[in-house]
């Protein structure tokens, strides 16, 4: 599968980007621990989609992902360097 999406990062121009929900880019911003949750890393994927505890617990709720519970975590793209 090669549909690796790009994001045009203010600080690292063109990257490879991932899915995190909202509250990981908050915890990025302000440094405070929300807790992190990744998917299985796919073969020859380096960066998995990401998210924080809240969202785990959401995601037991609902048992998987789908537009409600995305849309409930805010689901973003964010740069993958800005992730590492
Ligand atoms: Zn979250
Ligand atoms: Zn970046």
């Amino acid at each position: 599968m090669d549909d690796s999406q790009y994001v045009e990062c203010g600080i690292h121009g063109r990257r490879v980007a991932t899915y995190v929900c909202q509250h990981i880019v908050q915890t990025l911003r302000d440094g405070q621990p929300r807790g992190f949750w990744s998917a299985e890393a796919e073969a020859g994927e380096l960066y998995p989609d990401s998210w924080c505890s809240e969202c785990e617990a959401m995601l037991q709720e609902a048992g998987e992902w789908n537009d409600e519970t995305e849309a409930k975590a805010g689901v973003t793209l964010i740069c993958s360097a800005c992730y590492e």
